[in-house]
């Protein structure tokens, strides 16, 4: 962490700039309460003004709310304060316009298509102690486990077996994982399996916040998106969650992502955890946090995770989430976040059951995990034959297989995408947002997708897939637009005819 420091004394330069742009705000408050919180005043995270945007009864007003939905078919986004508006409907005839309209923005931007991926956990040693987190440093209960190279190459191997073509790597924050040099070996070899023309094209990576240095040194293993959830942007609850290591800093948390980019990663992906504080907040901060990227570096987050809190062995703040959020109100936040943001990708794991899953394709989501496990070493042993609880980081709320949930989008009319083109082909952060705030992705995705089920289907599909599939991609390839039929139909060929990874 040798630039650690130097980084550190950037960003609290960036605080003192930010506190130009926050005056007027701050000439808000009494005395008191400026010197109360001046340290999280300080961040790009407005809490008075989300405050201020939860109290204002005015935008409870239903007229107001259709009027920012009518609007939200344009697909350019929201204010903050319309989020917050729409964030505040109650009455079940909005709510189903809300939905109505996130459906329709996510099928301008991304059409029927759901990429998927599958997270490696390659250890579970911590250093911090997140309340809600199973791998925190004062849980006795787990089982402590950290994979060698050899075991992360054979866990990815049983991924690319699968047809899995989107690894995300994910471990604990601690000294013994975190020589980088160790992870650029694990995605030096991950990047190398070959399964008959079958192998990883895109390992993402979710880890603790680095400094501008190391995130160059990430980057230069050729990643695809860096990962890192504020988990929650409430500086008082952030510091209840977070009661000691390194992840107490808020600030350095939250400036990760400019690191990432001043590092040159293009691709990052933020999230919050839903269940820590009031969601109507926690949505608005993740906001912020978006439009702050956007508007410093023209380039928004590539990604927006919406992680729920799910019960963790020994993890207080897991077994009793002090703001439960519930189903309606989780559907609420994915459509929001789907029309304030409309170029982004939403991701969804399985932390979430099966049929909210399939409810939240509809209205906005466009990354799903599937097959997943959070133990290491977990894709090796079968769920029968170890105690995954004693090992995992939280337990899932859909087990199914990679092939089954394959299966089941399909079936509910969903593209499953194993597409990797961008990344490879250099369309990455701005080059990539150009295209997805045009809408224009859709002409290069939509026959990259098709191309890369057919992979799926030729090389791992089981029978009865196949059969419910393979009638499903014949439907699609008959409905497009006709030259993108023909581009898509010669990308077929190829794959029928054995080639792998065939992309635009
Ligand atoms: N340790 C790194 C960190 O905290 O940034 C890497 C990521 S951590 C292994 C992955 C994510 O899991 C966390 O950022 C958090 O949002 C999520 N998580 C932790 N405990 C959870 C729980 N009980 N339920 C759901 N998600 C949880
Ligand atoms: Fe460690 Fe991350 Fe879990 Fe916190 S969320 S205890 S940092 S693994």
């Amino acid at each position: 962490m040798c630039w650690y420091f130097y980084d550190k004394i950037k960003i609290h330069m960036v605080y003192l700039l930010s506190l130009t742009s926050l005056k007027k705000t701050e000439s808000n408050f009494s005395k008191e309460e400026n010197l109360k919180g001046c340290e999280q005043k300080m961040y790009f995270i407005d809490e008075c003004k989300i405050n201020s945007f939860l109290e204002d009864k005015s935008l409870n007003d239903e007229h107001f709310q259709v009027e920012i939905l009518d609007k939200a078919r344009e697909a350019k986004g929201l204010s903050l304060r319309e989020s917050a508006a729409l964030l505040n409907i109650s009455s079940p005839e909005v709510l189903d316009k809300l939905f109505q309209k996130a459906k329709e923005v996510k099928e301008i931007i991304y059409g029927n298509r759901l990429v998927l991926f599958a997270p490696l956990y390659f250890s579970n040693l911590c250093v911090n102690n997140c309340l809600y987190c199973a791998f925190r440093k004062d849980n006795h209960k787990l089982q402590r486990k950290y994979l060698t190279l050899d075991e992360i190459e054979e866990e990815a191997r049983i991924l690319v077996q699968q047809g899995q073509k989107r690894i995300l790597l994910v471990a604990g924050e601690h000294p013994k994982m975190a020589a980088l040099n160790f992870i650029g070996e694990a995605i030096n070899r991950i990047y190398k399996i070959n399964y008959s023309g079958n192998n990883i094209r895109r390992l993402n990576v979710n880890v603790a916040p680095l400094c501008v240095e190391d995130f160059r040194t990430l980057k230069s293993f050729g990643i695809g998106t860096y990962q890192c959830f504020h988990e929650t942007y409430h500086y008082e609850t952030y510091k209840k969650m977070h009661p000691d290591g390194p992840k107490t800093d808020y600030g350095w948390r939250l400036y990760a992502m400019d690191r990432a980019l001043q590092a040159g990663i293009d691709d990052v992906g933020i999230g919050a955890l839903f269940g820590l504080t009031n969601y109507k907040f926690e949505t608005l901060g993740l906001l912020s946090h978006a439009f702050d990227l956007d508007s410093k570096y023209g380039v928004g987050p590539h990604t927006i995770s919406v992680p729920r809190l799910e019960p963790a062995l020994n993890a207080p703040a897991a077994i009793n989430p002090p703001h439960a959020v519930d189903d309606l109100s989780f559907k609420k936040i994915v459509a929001v976040i789907r029309l304030a943001v409309p170029y982004t990708g939403i991701i969804l794991s399985t932390r979430e059951r099966a049929e909210l899953r399939r409810e939240l394709f509809s209205v906005g989501v466009s990354q799903i995990s599937a097959g997943s496990r959070t133990a290491p070493g977990s894709y090796k042993e079968s769920r029968e034959s170890m105690d995954e609880h004693s090992l995992e980081q939280f337990q899932l709320g859909d087990h199914r297989s990679l092939d089954e949930v394959v299966r089941d989008c399909t079936i509910q009319g969903y593209l499953p995408s194993f597409c990797t083109a961008c990344y490879r082909s250099n369309r990455t952060g701005d080059r990539f947002m150009e295209l997805a705030k045009s809408a224009n992705i859709g002409k290069i995705c939509l026959p990259n997708a098709m191309a890369t089920f057919k992979e799926y289907l030729n090389d791992f599909a089981s029978e009865e897939t196949k059969v419910t599939a393979n009638k499903f991609f014949q439907d699609e390839l008959n409905g497009l637009e006709e030259t993108i039929k023909k581009k898509t139909s010669r990308m077929i060929e190829q794959v029928d005819s054995g080639a792998r990874d065939v992309y635009l």
